[in-house]
C-alpha cells in the first residue's frame, strides 16, 4: 500500500503531494479540481454519503447503501488520484505527515482537511438521546430503529419525525 504511495503519488518540485483527508463534497471537489498532482484521498469509510438524502433514509424512503457510492468509483477515472481507506488521528506539522489509526504515516506538501462537521447541542449534551444527530449513516441507523420502534407502539404511533436544522 505505501509502496503504491510513494510511486504514484510521488513529490518533486514540480508537482507537489496533496494529501486529502475527507470524502465529502469538499474533499472530492478538491480531489477533482487537483487531479493533475499526486493526489492522496483518506477517508475513514470506503464510500461517499450524500447527506441532502439522509432525511429520506431517516424515513425510511430510501436505503443508506441508495446514498452512498464507493470513493474509488467516483474519483477512479483520475490516474494521479489513490484512495486509502484509515481514520486520520493526528497530523504533524513539522514532519509533514498524516497519522492513520494504527500507526501508520502518510507524508504531504499540502494538506487539504475537509473533515465535515458533527452536530451540536450548545452545552446540552444530555439533549441527544431525544433528538440524535443525522450526520452519518450509522446516526440514521439509530434513528431509523427508535422511530420505528415508536411507530410500532400503539401508544405513541401517532408520533411523526420532523427533522429540523435543515437546508
Ligand atoms: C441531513 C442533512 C441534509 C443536508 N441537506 C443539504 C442540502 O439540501 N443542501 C446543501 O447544500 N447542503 C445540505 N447539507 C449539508 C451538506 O451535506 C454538508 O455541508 C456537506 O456534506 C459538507 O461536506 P464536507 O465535505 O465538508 O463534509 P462531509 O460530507 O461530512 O465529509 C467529511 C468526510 O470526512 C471523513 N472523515 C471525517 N473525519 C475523518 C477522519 N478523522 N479520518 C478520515 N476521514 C474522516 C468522513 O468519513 C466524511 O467522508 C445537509 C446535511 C445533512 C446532515
Amino acid at each position: 500500500m505505501f509502496g503504491a504511495i510513494s510511486s504514484i503519488a510521488r513529490s518533486d518540485a514540480a508537482s507537489p503531494r496533496v494529501v486529502i483527508v475527507g470524502a465529502g463534497f469538499g474533499g472530492l471537489w478538491a480531489a477533482k479540481t487537483l487531479a493533475n498532482a499526486p493526489v492522496v484521498v483518506i477517508d475513514r469509510e470506503n464510500y461517499h454519503l450524500f447527506q441532502p438524502l439522509l432525511y429520506q433514509v431517516a424515513t425510511t424512503g430510501l436505503s443508506p447503501a441508495d446514498i452512498a457510492a464507493p470513493i474509488r468509483d467516483i474519483v477512479g477515472v483520475y490516474r494521479n488520484v489513490i484512495v486509502m481507506l484509515g481514520e486520520i488521528v493526528g497530523v504533524d506539522v513539522v514532519a509533514c505527515t498524516v497519522s492513520i489509526m494504527g500507526g501508520r504515516h502518510v507524508p504531504y506538501d499540502y494538506l487539504v482537511l475537509a473533515t465535515g462537521a458533527r452536530h451540536a447541542y450548545f452545552g446540552h449534551d444530555d439533549w441527544e438521546p431525544f433528538a440524535p444527530g443525522a450526520s452519518d449513516r450509522s446516526d440514521r441507523r439509530r434513528g431509523d430503529a427508535r422511530r420505528l420502534s415508536i411507530g410500532g407502539s400503539p401508544d405513541e404511533s401517532a408520533l411523526c419525525p420532523i427533522p429540523f436544522g435543515a437546508s
